[in-house]
């Protein structure tokens, strides 16, 4: 049964490890819970690395989405919204099943890559997104990839993504592990470590922001407990203590920056949830 917490801290549900309190909280181990709780109007987290929740707290209800069975067919494999998609790419990986290589490391649930449509090292989902379970509008409804509108890390879908079938096609073991390896490598020498939700703003008409935002000067630039990254100027990371506030003064510095400096506009990455002070 779930277990539902009153005036709940966030910061633990989400990955830069700030943040207020949820008036309620619950985790959803099971699909019925994660339905019930999205037929009461939870807003949904997965593993909460792609969001910054205010200082204030967020008022109303957060389920944070645990769910995580999977099951594999001969081509493909179906699976919960909840399960963390590097743990599904391992698994890929040991099944000598492709398509989940760029996703090796990514910190992220299946839901959650879905709704922003994740990728990396030229992959994403949508390229193997095959039919997802949505509960939206009270009803349990059926998409196809077409219907979920993949774009540029976004999608059109609405509601609470329950479950997903992916394409998982037989491929040369020895050729995924190794890929799988390569873009782990890539992570870990060109990401920081410590506290972050990954890139803070999408690549602008093909310019990665983080090179607009160094070429800024702002590599390095302190606010509180929160830097932007002198290894990644795309990501912020909370070095210790930070507030969301820090974190949300140095997207606008960085965003100001470089608007002055180059004119372009940069468009966040990451979602805001709660209040702000
Ligand atoms: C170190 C690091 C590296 C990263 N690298 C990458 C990268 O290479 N590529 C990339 O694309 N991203 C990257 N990210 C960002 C992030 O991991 C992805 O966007 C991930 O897919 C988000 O999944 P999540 O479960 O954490 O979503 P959350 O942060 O929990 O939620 C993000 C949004 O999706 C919604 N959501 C979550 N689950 C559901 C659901 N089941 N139904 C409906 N809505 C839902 C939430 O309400 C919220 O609006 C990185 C993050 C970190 C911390």
């Amino acid at each position: 049964m779930t277990e539902f917490l009153s005036n709940a801290p966030l910061g633990r549900c989400c990955t830069f490890l700030t943040g207020g309190r949820a008036d309620k909280l619950a985790f959803c181990y099971k699909t019925e819970e994660l339905i019930a709780a999205a037929s009461e109007g939870a807003l949904v987290l997965g593993r909460g690395s792609n969001i910054l929740v205010g200082d204030l707290g967020y008022r109303g209800f957060v389920a944070v989405n645990r769910t995580g069975d999977k099951l594999f067919g001969p081509d493909h494999c179906e699976c919960d919204s909840g399960l963390l998609i590097s743990a599904l790419a391992r698994e890929y990986a040991r099944q000598g099943r492709t398509g989940l290589e760029w996703a090796y490391g990514l910190p992220g649930s299946i839901g959650g890559a879905v709704m922003g449509n994740a990728g990396a090292f030229g992959g994403c989902i949508a390229d193997v997104a095959e039919k997802l379970y949505v509960y939206v509008d009270g009803k349990m409804r059926i998409m196809t990839a077409e219907e979920c509108g993949f774009g540029y890390r976004s999608s059109n879908i609405r509601g609470t993504v329950v479950r997903v079938k992916l394409r998982a096609p037989e491929g040369d073991p020895a050729e995924i592990n190794a890929a799988c390896e390569r873009n782990f490598t890539l992570r870990r020498q060109s990401q920081p470590i410590g506290a972050s939700a990954g890139c803070v703003f999408k690549a602008a008409d093909g310019v990665p922001a983080g090179q607009l935002i160094e070429q800024a000067g702002l590599k390095g630039l302190v606010c509180g407990g929160a830097e932007i990254s002198p290894k990644h100027a795309n990501f912020i990371v909370n070095r210790g203590g930070a507030l969301s506030g820090d974190v949300l003064q140095l997207m606008n510095t960085a965003a100001a920056a470089v608007y002055d400096k180059f004119g372009v506009k940069l468009e966040r990455e990451i979602k805001l949830y709660g209040d702000f002070c």
